[in-house]
């Protein structure tokens, strides 16, 4: 809307930053963003944090993308040249032409963004899928919430929060595991802490850090890195030991008991004692307090929050398992204050899976390999499609690197600094025979690339966004793109119709049809039900009703009862080396988002974090003759980065903790971790790295 005779405009939009998708105003005059109002948004109400409220100026970025990059080969080597729209086009397509036809669809891979909209994340997996042929796209959740989707998949069904944002003021207990949700998410913390402070809400918290929230927390407490699958299933054991499990609800509503109970017979509180360095007392307590907390004679419960201190570890998948089973144990599922709530990171990580970036599920999450869905795709398409499985993210950087993989589409990720051990991963984009970078700015990976196509963000696009909670909410345009950039759906569409796709898409709302009309979980998803402020959580149902709490009656499986799914520990790796003596952790911090590729670009909040850090604990500190800003080497199998020393408690003893930003990509944090991963998931385990330091002195 327009105001003040037309001067200002007004735009409904949902933040870029992270997964608790606040949605608010932002007035505008033409490229200047004069403020962001939040006013009735459905997951924040009239809250924002610094990002949201401060964070948009990198739209008017000097270094944005202006116009195709087409890099050329000259006598002191490659540098890009300008190019027209068409040329650089004509130049991709002909070139996903002649790999496929040289090495076939498979050797094409595509990732597409957790940035950008449900939309364009559907025609990421439309062009690899139905124009190459191919299975291979995958989006970041690869990196840090796989695992807590395959284990809610193992025992409720479904890979999303429980319930909403706002019921977690009504629980009685609030778990968090290896979240900094202060500081990753921040105004879905700010309903905790209120829960906390009106409603004399239990908070508990299971971190390697004591951050913010654990500081306020009625209990925290700090096992030992990588073990957190043995607490929790020491809690279900003692719990079902002592004959308080929630035996009504396990009766009528799980399977697998019995199984589960023999599974878990080594899980005692003495073991767990010896594994986590945590007291059979403390333990005790938390177990009191959690039964306390889920007497299902009252409203609210029990939720359990976890991020990427979980997921982001060898065992990941089966620690988010450990924490779907402690909650079907104490019957904490199917009431509103109850439940499962894996943080999502990005403002639009769930999106994009949702939306079928996946190498093994269609949108909605229907399997490739379950009989009808390819067929349903074929038929609506018109095309025949691959029932391969296609590459995951890690998988396509060890094709890169074995030969296998010759073409890669970038689209708006920095795979080449997220992905642990970001020195390979560049070294894997240096095989490649193309590669094609879509995004706003030139990011390290776009360094790589054949082809730079500049693209809008947000503010510049109309589309959807999916947050953390499954709520479906619309983002309008709020300015033109920069210069000569092109919404990301657009530029899709035209790769995709030089290679004979025929697509028609006039809006993004064209795509949404399309996409709902296909999959079951988004039946009655329209852009008029998410007019405005409207929003929708999935599944929604073909009459448009939609599902705020995820389980009332069944849970999503073949007989409508969950699973206790039998416990496998896997215990974090030994150090390569005696001298990598320390423990390395990595996370967001507040101010920043990520590898800061935005937030760098926004000087006020440049100017108040100009660099990353590395914390290290008083005791360390002593023992290493370090002050605060000494300048230290950390040394990894894999790689070194030089940073400067913060001491603070937050750390303890021979932890380590590195923010994921960085202002120099030769030193960012992952440059130092390493190949080991989730098995289950592929996820790599940038939590289980272990380095050495040397110490370089004060300047
Ligand atoms: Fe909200 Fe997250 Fe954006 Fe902050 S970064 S305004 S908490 S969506």
């Amino acid at each position: 809307a327009a105001t003040r005779e037309g001067y200002v405009k007004r735009t409904k939009t949902v933040c870029t930053y992270c997964g608790v998708g606040c949605s608010f105003d932002i007035w505008t005059k033409d490229r200047q963003i004069l403020k962001v109002e939040p006013l009735h948004g459905a997951a924040n109400g009239v809250s924002t944090c610094v990002k949201g409220k401060f964070g948009w100026d990198y739209v008017n970025n000097p270094e944005r993308l202006r116009t195709p990059l087409i890099r050329e080969h000259g006598p002191e080597g490659s540098y890009f040249r300008e190019a027209g729209w068409d040329e650089a086009l004509d130049l991709v397509a002909r070139r996903m032409r002649e790999v496929k036809a040289q090495h076939g669809p498979d050797a094409l891979a595509f990732v597409a963004s957790s940035k950008c909209t449900n939309e364009e994340a559907y025609l990421v997996q439309k062009l690899a899928r139905a124009v190459i042929g191919t299975n291979n796209v995958d989006n970041c959740s690869r990196y840090c919430q796989s695992p807590a989707t395959q284990g809610l998949w193992r025992t409720v069904g479904y890979g999303g929060d429980s319930g909403t944002i706002k019921d977690l003021e009504i629980a009685r207990m609030i778990v968090t595991v290896g979240s900094n949700t202060t500081e990753s998410h921040p105004v879905l913390a700010t309903r905790i802490k209120r829960a906390q402070k009106l409603h004399g809400q239990k908070v508990v918290v299971f971190d390697l850090r004591e951050h913010e929230l654990a500081k306020r927390a009625d209990v925290y407490l700090r096992p030992k890195a990588g073990t957190d699958f043995v607490w929790l299933t020491a809690l279900s054991k003692y719990i079902l030991d002592s004959g308080r499990a929630a035996q009504d609800f396990l009766d009528q509503h799980v399977n697998g008991l019995d199984d589960y109970r023999q599974s878990i017979e080594e899980f005692t509180l003495e073991f767990a004692e010896a594994e986590t360095g945590l007291s059979q007392a403390d333990l005790k307590k938390v177990a009191e307090m959690l039964l306390e907390a889920s007497d299902r004679s009252q409203e609210g419960g029990v939720c359990i929050c976890w991020a990427m201190g979980v997921t982001q570890q060898m065992g990941g998948s089966e620690t988010s398992t450990a924490i779907s089973n402690l909650l079907l144990v104490t019957g904490n599922y199917m009431r509103p204050g109850t439940g499962a709530y894996p943080l999502r990171g990005h403002n639009n990580v769930q999106g994009a899976s949702d939306f079928g970036a996946m190498p093994t599920m269609m949108p909605g999450y229907e399997k490739i390999s379950k009989p009808g869905v390819i067929e349903k795709y074929e038929a609506a398409w018109n095309t025949r499609l691959s029932r391969e499985r296609g590459l995951d993210n890690t998988q396509m950087i060890d094709a890169m690197l074995d030969g296998s993989l010759h073409f890669l589409y970038l689209n708006g990720e920095e795979m080449g600094l997220t992905d642990a051990n970001s020195n390979r991963a560049q070294h894997a984009f240096e095989a490649l025979d193309f590669m094609v970078v879509q995004d706003i700015t030139m990011s390290d990976s776009a360094k790589f690339a054949d082809v730079v196509l500049p693209a809008s963000p947000a503010l510049e696009k109309d589309g959807s966004f999916v947050n953390t909670e499954r709520r479906i909410q619309r983002l309008y345009q709020a300015m033109a793109p920069y210069e000569n950039s092109k919404p990301d759906w657009e530029i899709l569409q035209l790769v995709a119709n030089r290679l004979g796709a025929g697509w028609n898409y006039q809006h993004p709302a064209d795509i949404m049809h399309e996409a709902a009309s296909l999959a079951d979980l988004f039946a009655g998803v329209t852009y008029e039900r998410l007019e405005g402020y409207k929003t929708l959580l999935w599944p929604v149902n073909a009459d448009g009703s939609d599902t705020p709490l995820l389980y009332t009656e069944k849970f999503h499986t073949s007989d409508g009862k969950a699973i206790l799914y039998p416990a496998v520990y896997q215990p974090r790796s030994q150090p390569e080396r005696v001298d990598y003596d320390l423990h390395l952790n990595s996370g967001r911090m507040l101010e920043h988002f990520h590898e800061g590729n935005m937030t760098f670009h926004v000087p006020g909040i440049a100017a108040q974090v100009p660099d990353s850090f590395v914390e290290v604990s008083p005791e360390l500190a002593a023992e290493r003759g370090l002050k605060d800003g000494s300048l230290v080497r950390l040394v990894s199998p894999h790689g070194a980065v030089r940073l400067r020393t913060i001491i603070t408690d937050r750390v303890h003893g021979k932890a380590l903790y590195v923010p994921l930003n960085v202002r120099d990509a030769a030193d960012a944090v992952n440059r130092l971790t390493g190949i080991n991963k989730d098995a289950i998931t592929n996820t790599p385990a940038y939590k289980d790295t272990a380095v050495r330091m040397e110490v370089l002195g004060e300047d």
